[in-house]
């Protein structure tokens, strides 16, 4: 017998054979979030190159590169190289 969620659409009652629109979307809802989440896992096992300008070659654990904060504060009292390497 075909199961009826009786007004409560989920992917359960989906799963049990109810068929009506809103267990459907509720179905489609959770297919699409779980290509989301598979997507998501395969491009964190390859990790893509970071899409940012990199033409910096020293590298810096902050967020901010030496050369964005003097680019970001070009009035302050920075050395002759240092203002050429950010080309400020
Ligand atoms: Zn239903």
């Amino acid at each position: 017998m075909k199961h009826d969620c009786e007004g409560n659409p989920s992917i359960t009652n989906y799963s049990r054979g109810c068929r009506c629109d809103l267990c459907r979307s509720a179905k489609s809802t959770y297919e699409r979030e779980r290509r989301e989440r598979a997507n998501k896992k395969a491009n964190k096992a390859v990790p893509k190159k970071p899409a940012g300008k990199r033409d910096n070659p020293v590298v810096f654990n902050d967020a901010y590169s030496k050369v964005d904060i003097i680019r970001a504060n070009p009035h302050l009292d920075w050395s002759e190289k240092e203002r050429k390497q950010a080309g400020v």
